[in-house]
């Protein structure tokens, strides 16, 4: 059985090779906290160059933040496209939560968060309705300095495949006070960003490109993902064809069950056949005793 202490070792190793695979992950400060909420939202299964993208489009559409808030979902989907991981739900969940802080603070300017201190921020987040725990971790973490690891499908897919976390029964929630205990403070951030980055580049969804990976030495994974790849390789080599039958076998299967066989070359008659020396003669003969017998 594994225990907490196993998994906590295995995250160490994990961490250790993610660090020397991408180096320093510095933590960016957070100047507009309804721009960090919308950018948190948009990055679950998206890489970091599309959400900037999607933030730039976001600039030129829309007025204002309270513009963007009061739209309507059809608008942010179209404006997100269609390429874009769950373009649909984010597009629904933004301008409800805009909406919800609105109605309470009546503003777009959250400097309400200030006084706030760790827990505050994190239970302020996770009251709102369509706030999923990975989004007020983030928001705890990043505005308010809290010890967070904030679980999206990215990292929880990420450490499912390293057998650290049960994607199948265990909640975002569980997996965040697991990794919460598991991580140190010092190194949560950056840990964090190392696994979306390898959740975005190499372990994406569907099939991850394991033989890139940083951490495949350490991956239970790893020996699956190779098995499903032979599989399929196999499935794809063409069948040989089966031997073609000879015609010669053909006919004498159909002589010895007393049937004509219609492939069956034409047999040449016997008059057909050249004769031999002494048929000749023999037909000679034959013709003269004939002739004989005739006069
Ligand atoms: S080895 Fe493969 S399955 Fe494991 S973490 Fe890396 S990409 Fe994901």
């Amino acid at each position: 059985m594994v225990t907490f202490t196993d998994k906590v070792k295995h995250l160490e190793r994990v961490r250790r090779a993610l660090r020397r695979a991408y180096g320093e992950a510095p933590q960016r400060p957070v100047t507009h906290p309804v721009e960090h909420l919308v950018r948190t939202i948009l990055s679950e299964e998206a890489t970091a160059e599309a959400v900037d993208r999607a933030m730039e489009r976001i600039a030129r559409c829309f007025a204002d933040w309270n513009d963007l808030r009061v739209s309507r979902p059809r608008e942010i989907r179209e404006m997100l496209g269609p390429e874009f991981p769950r373009a649909g739900h984010k597009a629904r969940v933004i301008p409800r939560v805009l909406d919800q802080v609105f109605k309470w603070h009546n503003s777009m300017v959250w400097d309400f968060l200030e006084p706030m201190g760790k827990v505050e921020t994190r239970a302020f987040f996770e009251k709102l309705e369509e706030v999923r725990p990975f989004v007020a971790a983030t928001m705890a973490r990043d505005c308010a300095s809290a010890h967070a690891f904030p679980v999206d499908r990215d990292v929880a897919r990420v450490l499912g495949r390293l057998g650290l976390v049960d994607v199948e029964s265990e909640s975002e929630s569980d997996m965040q006070a697991f990794l919460e205990r598991a991580v140190k403070s010092d190194h949560a951030y950056e840990l964090h960003a190392h696994v979306k980055r390898l959740a975005a580049d190499v372990c994406v969804p569907g099939e991850p490109l394991c033989s890139t990976c940083p951490l495949k030495k350490m991956c239970p994974t790893v020996a699956e993902v190779l098995a499903r790849r032979r599989e399929r390789k196999k499935a794809k080599k063409p069948k040989k064809a089966a031997p073609r039958k000879k015609p010669a076998a053909k006919e004498s299967a159909g002589k010895s069950a007393g049937k004509k066989t219609k492939t069956s070359a034409p047999r040449k008659s016997a008059k057909a056949k050249p004769r031999t020396g002494a048929k000749k003669k023999k037909t000679a003969r034959r013709a003269s005793r004939t002739r004989r017998k005739r006069s």
